[in-house]
């Protein structure tokens, strides 16, 4: 790595044109920045989170990974330096946007701080929390995309420096959460059906600020536009509809870019966050009229809701906690250029995503239907609230399918449901209530 260093004699010529500020960077010492990035600024949030409404319970907690190395001390990848406001009356939310953040710094890898500027105050009704990168910047770095915008933190990872000489500012992320929201702030993934977990929404608003988020809007009038001064945002480079015609070939600004943006077509083409989801280039959430902050920059929600990648779709339910970024998630921020805690991700690791279980409630016997049709070997763990395993089955998939039968004399209870692939250690847990 050839590390850059811009020293206290940098000076700043801004030349403000829409918003643009250009900056070129002189230094005394040998070490310059020989590139004069562009810088975007964008005036409203990536993202404005919803309440959704309560569909039942769903609880998907961290990967095996990251509780491991959470609980035994393992060193983190990535450092966040919160700057907290107005959490003082509320010393558990603020334990509970720690987690979260430790969530996110063993999951991917930075040699530069995350700065986080969290904020919890009145919001408007329905509003759970928005967020969005501070700025973002281009690159001429060989791991990078000429010409298009990296989210600060990300820009900051792929250059290997600090971006603080840009404007003086050092925040990367800027996120507020609503301070009348009905939240849950226990750690446990388990909320109860009329609470909002917390954690699952700081994991969401903090995954835009790492680079979740594109530049498109649509007006009015219907009018399309993605580019800012004619760059766009490394997650637009992915973005194609059905038929794959880029969302990048549609003239900017247009009625058929507009159109292509409330088509319900459009799906990310990354790699690897295609090889993770089996496949399938991922679907994003489209709805037929814009929704600022909530369209285009967010997994379809029919497609993921209740899935191990439903962290970042539009909303989130009460009784709904989701404590993994998913490795669909990852996987597009490895090809945004993030990388990966403890190794690039794999197909096999993650085929345990999108599964179902029923019935939920069940009485006598529960079904679990993966979302592939393999065969191979699971443990079945049957967890009650206090964490005792009270049942443990090894189970062979049948056309991607296990049943737990005999159940009746089970107390009417919630439990957990914990399913473990035997070839690699790979879980996930659901929860699911006994009537
Ligand atoms: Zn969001």
């Amino acid at each position: 790595m050839n590390k850059i260093t811009l020293n206290m004699n940098t000076f700043m010529k801004p030349l403000s044109v829409f918003g643009l500020l250009l900056c070129s960077f002189v230094g005394t010492s040998q070490e310059v920045l020989d590139f004069v990035p562009e810088v975007y600024t964008p005036t409203e949030p990536a993202c404005v989170f919803y309440e959704g409404e309560f569909n039942g319970f769903i609880s998907i907690p961290r990967s095996q990974n990251v509780i491991q190395k959470m609980q035994g001390g393992g060193t983190a990848c990535s450092t966040f330096i919160v700057t907290y406001n107005g959490f003082e009356s509320f010393p558990e939310a603020q334990t509970a946007f720690q987690f979260a953040v430790d969530i996110w710094s063993m999951s991917i890898e930075s040699s530069q701080p995350i700065r986080v500027d969290a904020t919890f105050a009145a919001l408007s009704p329905g509003v759970l929390g928005s967020a969005g990168s501070n700025s973002a910047f281009t690159s001429n770095h060989p791991d990078a995309i000429p010409n298009v915008f990296y989210a600060r933190a990300l820009w900051e990872k792929i250059e290997d420096m600090e971006s603080d000489t840009f404007g003086g500012v050092t925040i990367d992320i800027n996120a507020n959460f609503s301070s009348t929201a009905n939240w849950y702030f226990g750690l446990d993934a388990n909320p109860p059906g009329n609470q909002t977990d917390f954690v699952s929404v700081v994991l969401h608003e903090l995954g835009h600020g790492l680079g979740f988020f594109g530049g498109a809007s649509v007006d009015g009038a219907g009018e399309g536009e993605i580019r800012f001064n004619n760059i766009p945002i490394v997650y637009d480079t992915f973005i194609q509809n059905g038929t794959g015609d880029a969302i990048l070939s549609f003239t900017d600004p247009s009625i058929a870019l507009g159109d292509q943006l409330t088509g319900n077509d459009l799906f990310n083409i990354s790699a690897i966050s295609t090889g993770q989801n089996g496949g399938v280039a991922p679907k994003l959430y489209l709805p037929t009229s814009w929704n600022q902050g909530s369209s285009y920059s967010h997994w379809d929600e029919s497609t993921f809701n209740g899935t191990i990648n439903s962290l970042m779709t539009f909303a989130i339910g009460q009784g709904e906690a989701n404590h993994n970024p998913g490795p669909m998630t990852l996987g597009f921020f490895e090809d945004m250029g993030w990388s990966i805690c403890g190794g690039s991700l794999t197909v096999e690791e993650f085929d345990l995503a999108g599964i179902e279980v029923s019935p939920n409630p069940f009485m006598s016997s529960i079904t679990v239907k993966l979302a592939n049709n393999f065969s191979d070997d699971y443990t079945l763990d049957l967890i009650d609230i206090n964490g005792r395993v009270i049942l443990s089955e090894g189970k062979t998939a049948s056309n991607g399918s296990l049943t737990l039968s005999n159940l009746d004399n089970l107390t009417s209870a919630l439990y957990f449901m914990k399913l473990t692939n035997v070839s690699n250690g790979q879980s996930i847990t659901k929860k699911i209530v006994k009537k």
